[in-house]
């Protein structure tokens, strides 16, 4: 199976950013995206494609869903101003968060773990497999299967399963099996292999529930859509409490599935400022960070054409974070695009940097966020300090989860002895 090869870098040039038409057919945003995948994963693909654009013009599908994320989930979230943390960035900005916390599970990825899990019922795809590296998407998606009654295997490398042992344990309670994946690097990208080899082989009953907005045509877009529930209520929600746009947005970046629900609703508005903010590790150094956007090039990982952290040969490189769940080598064929376009733009907060957004935040407002949001809240705070926040400024962080699971990393990192 072809995983990975390198690709020259597009000419940023030639791209201006669209919105309502990306997608293409070919599962391309601009030069990005597509799908490269063997034969055999081609026609598998094809279908998911047909059976989701009949799920969304299916209205008993969108009702179901609907009423799901409001009384399951607990939707819509709030967009919460928070005084005392704003104060902390820049007197005479407003910072608001979107609270994905408060989402059942503690986090947004509950929004395409539902939707998918609904759209493998319908198409009566009763096995549900899907990848998980620090253990978030596992739990989701176990969540989801037991909430619908499906039969649900996770695959973890063995190396996160020893590391998050506790998310191990809640799949499990949930009804899961959890298979330990022992090749490669025994991390989410051997886990992710192992999945698909799966999926080749039992196609007929199962269903592929992938956890973020990567991998290949139509998942980037398929994530996209059910995480932008995000940024339709935050964009009705900005205009009805504050009766204008926000100036700008932040959001963390893993594989990009909480950063693009809450850009693309507001993409289109064009003085939004976009940021995503990747994970910087302990430094910028090969293997010691997670900033795919901002130190990686272009290549082909997981059937996908994105940004890539890889060696000279191609090789994927490890990577390193402080948050497990911003820890992957690649992203999101859309924040390829709009880096590329220049419409949204991606920077990078190192582990101390979350640390502070979370301390921050915590003892400012009553909040305590995941790491993987604190990249978000650490990096503002930064901004303010460098004067980059003008007074007036209305901002928005979404939240993409709460910090209960990170408790005993934080305590480990401020040297606490628990
Ligand atoms: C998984 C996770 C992320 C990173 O994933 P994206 O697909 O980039 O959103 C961010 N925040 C939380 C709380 C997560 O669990």
């Amino acid at each position: 199976m072809q995983i990975q090869k390198q690709v020259t870098s597009p000419n940023a040039s030639s791209q201006s950013y669209q919105h309502d038409f990306y997608p293409d057919e070919r599962g391309r945003f601009g030069s990005f995206g597509g799908k490269f995948v063997p034969e055999s994963l081609m026609t598998i693909l094809a279908e998911l494609e047909e059976a989701y654009e009949a799920s969304r013009k299916d209205e008993a599908f969108q009702t179901e869903l609907r009423e799901q994320l409001h009384s399951y989930v607990g939707r819509p979230t709030t967009l919460h101003y928070v005084p005392r943390f704003s104060e902390l960035v820049s007197p005479g900005c407003k910072v608001y968060l979107k609270r994905e916390d408060l989402a059942h599970t503690g986090a947004h990825k509950i929004n395409n773990a539902l939707g998918q899990a609904l759209l493998a019922r319908r198409m009566g795809k009763k096995r549900i497999i899907a990848e998980t590296g620090a253990g978030q998407h596992g739990v989701a998606t176990a969540t989801v299967c037991a909430l619908l009654g499906l039969e649900c295997i996770i695959y973890m490398g063995e190396l996160d399963t020893q590391r998050q042992s506790l998310n191990v344990f809640r799949m499990k309670l949930l009804g899961a099996e959890v298979r330990s994946v022992t090749s490669g690097s025994r991390t989410l990208k051997d886990a992710i292999n192992e999945a698909i080899r799966d999926w080749v082989t039992n196609v007929e009953t199962t269903f592929y529930l992938f956890g973020t907005a990567a991998g290949p045509h139509p998942y980037p877009r398929i994530v996209r859509d059910f995480q932008s529930v995000i940024g339709t209520e935050a964009r009705e929600q900005i205009l009805q409490q504050e009766g204008r746009y926000p100036d700008l947005i932040l959001a963390c970046v893993g594989g990009g599935s909480n950063a693009i629900g809450i850009f693309y609703p507001f993409a289109d508005v064009p003085d939004i400022q976009l940021i995503g903010v990747e994970a910087g590790g302990t430094e910028l150094t090969p293997g010691n960070h997670a900033s795919t956007l901002v130190a990686g090039r272009p290549g082909v990982l997981h059937g996908t054409l994105s940004y890539l952290l890889q060696n000279d040969d191609g090789q994927i490189l490890e990577t390193q974070s402080i948050s497990a769940g911003l820890d992957y080598p690649g992203v999101g064929p859309e924040h390829s695009y709009l880096k590329e376009t220049g419409r949204a733009s991606y920077v990078s907060a190192n582990d101390a940097t979350a640390l502070r957004g979370l301390q921050a935040l915590s003892r400012s407002e009553g909040i305590i966020p995941a790491l993987e949001s604190s990249h978000a809240l650490g990096y503002l705070l930064e901004m303010g300090e460098q004067g980059k926040i003008p007074d007036g400024s209305l901002i928005i962080v979404n939240l993409s989860g709460r910090g209960d699971k990170d408790m005993l990393t934080v305590a480990k990192a401020l040297n606490v002895q628990l």
